[in-house]
């Protein structure tokens, strides 16, 4: 190890994911979680063949990620009308060496958490511990402001600071004190999980409905043997007039599903019964669809940011949390290549800033579900045959787009070496 520590603000999947890599490349590192107790909340999450494959490169197994999730085989979008508009392969299914892993949010979670405490000890992650912000020192090391839960204050100091604190980052806060506040589109997602029967491939992720109004859902554990009933994940999305701003005080709560239901009481089929799946839950979490305007860059001296903190992005592409595993991957090769320096933190918010902002956008538009707005512009959304307002071919390359901005096309990544080559270690001699 080298003694040149690392301090990462949160303990969500990106930080724990960059504390993993760290670990592993022989960099000494510690965490500021503000929860006093990480608790295995969220629902359902996808885990993209790109952050599967850097999750196999840290040591993760098959087995591992069979206990929180199930590998998808499928994603489709399906009218109103019960017939399809798009559908293709996932996974191992379509050609990737890696699958795409559908899990729960929360159970991932604790299993990063689990994997971190097992290999560099209890230590590393410390609960109650909010990060307010950070001083770049004249030596070149960097100070993070600690608050604990009772208050206390207190300094760390490191060679690099990541800030890993989400959404409401307190580091981006400091970085970009300019930067607009957040955007609401318009949608509102109520999320929640109930028990039922797996539909299409038994590992389907469908999205059903309008440009305005649709049901996501897909089965975030394997069926139980006895009932063959899995974990349903769901969320109930519709778009309403945005022009007052978010009414709410937090931008994340838990309701009664009674609250949203009836937006859904027509939403019934042979295959599917809309209401009775949401009624099974009790409560569901309600989140307006959020995102922040792309920011020039994440980084700031011995600063940098990494997941939500650096790209919060609409969940329309289900790579927000595959994102935030890449990001700590890249950053821990740029961190091999040039040590524990500011140069690493450079050539990582050089690769990924650009690129990564445009996928912000492009989800802001709707991301793959972007093929809904289509069918709304060309027939009202009304279609017998979606052939005849879709061909195939562009339905297809629309798809092929997405995936290649968002970093899983698939023949490029199946023929790309990996992120950080096996046995990879930072020298001590890069030290600064
Ligand atoms: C409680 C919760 C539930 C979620 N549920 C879902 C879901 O159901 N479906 C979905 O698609 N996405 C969900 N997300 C978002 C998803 O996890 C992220 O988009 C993605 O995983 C990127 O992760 P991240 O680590 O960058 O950010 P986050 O997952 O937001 O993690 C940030 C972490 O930093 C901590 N933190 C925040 N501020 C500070 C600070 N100042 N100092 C120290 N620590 C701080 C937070 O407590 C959190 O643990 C959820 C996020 C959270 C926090």
């Amino acid at each position: 190890m080298t003694d040149n520590r690392v301090i990462i603000a949160g303990g969500g999947i990106g930080g724990l994911a960059t504390a993993l890599t760290l670990h592993q490349i022989g960099v000494q590192c510690v965490v500021f979680e503000a929860v006093r107790e990480l608790r295995p909340l969220g629902v359902g999450i996808n885990l993209q063949p790109n952050a599967v494959r850097e999750l196999y490169d840290l040591g993760f197994t098959q087995a591992d990620l069979d206990g929180v999730g199930m590998p998808a085989k499928e994603w489709a979008l399906v009218g109103l009308n019960g017939n399809d508009i798009y559908s293709e392969s996932r996974g191992l299914l379509a050609g990737y060496t890696w699958p795409q892993y559908s899990v729960h949010r929360g159970q991932f979670h604790m299993l990063l958490h689990r994997k971190l405490v097992e290999r560099a000890g209890p230590d590393v992650v410390r609960l109650g511990s909010r990060v307010t912000g950070y001083r770049k020192n004249p030596d070149g090391s960097v100070s993070a402001f600690i608050e604990q839960a009772d208050g206390t204050r207190s300094e760390a100091t490191g060679a690099l600071l990541i800030g890993a604190d989400g959404i409401h980052s307190a580091i981006r806060a400091q970085m970009h004190p300019n930067q607009p506040p957040i955007h609401w589109g318009g949608a509102v997602m109520w999320r929640g999980t109930s028990w039922g029967k797996p539909i299409r491939t038994g590992a389907s992720f469908v999205g059903l409905g309008t440009h305005r109004q649709r049901m996501v859902f897909y089965p975030i554990s394997h069926p139980d043997p006895q009932t063959g009933l899995s974990m349903i994940n769901w969320i109930a999305e519709v778009t309403m007039d945005n022009a007052e701003g978010w009414k709410q005080a937090g931008w994340f709560r838990q309701v009664p599903v009674t609250d949203f239901r009836h937006h859904f009481e027509n939403w019934i089929w042979d295959w599917l019964d809309v209401p009775a799946l949401i009624g099974q839950a009790d409560n569901a979490f309600e989140n307006p669809m959020i995102d922040r305007d792309p920011v020039p860059t994440w980084r700031d001296g011995p600063v940098v940011l990494l997941g939500d903190a650096a790209h919060p992005m609409y969940p329309t592409g289900s790579n927000g949390g595959s994102q935030a595993i890449v990001d700590a991957r890249v950053l821990g090769a740029k961190m091999v290549e040039h040590g524990v320096t500011e140069a690493a933190l450079a050539a990582y918010d050089a690769k990924l800033c650009g690129p990564i902002s445009q996928v912000v956008l492009r989800n802001r538009g709707a991301g793959p579900f972007g093929l809904l707005n289509m069918v709304d512009e060309r027939c009202g959304g009304t279609f017998d045959n979606i052939d005849d307002v879709i061909p195939p071919e562009e339905r297809a390359a629309f798809m092929v787009g997405y995936k290649a901005a968002a970093g899983f096309a698939i023949e490029s990544l199946n023929a790309a070496a990996p992120t950080i080559a096996k046995d990879a270690r930072v020298r001590a001699s890069q030290a600064v």
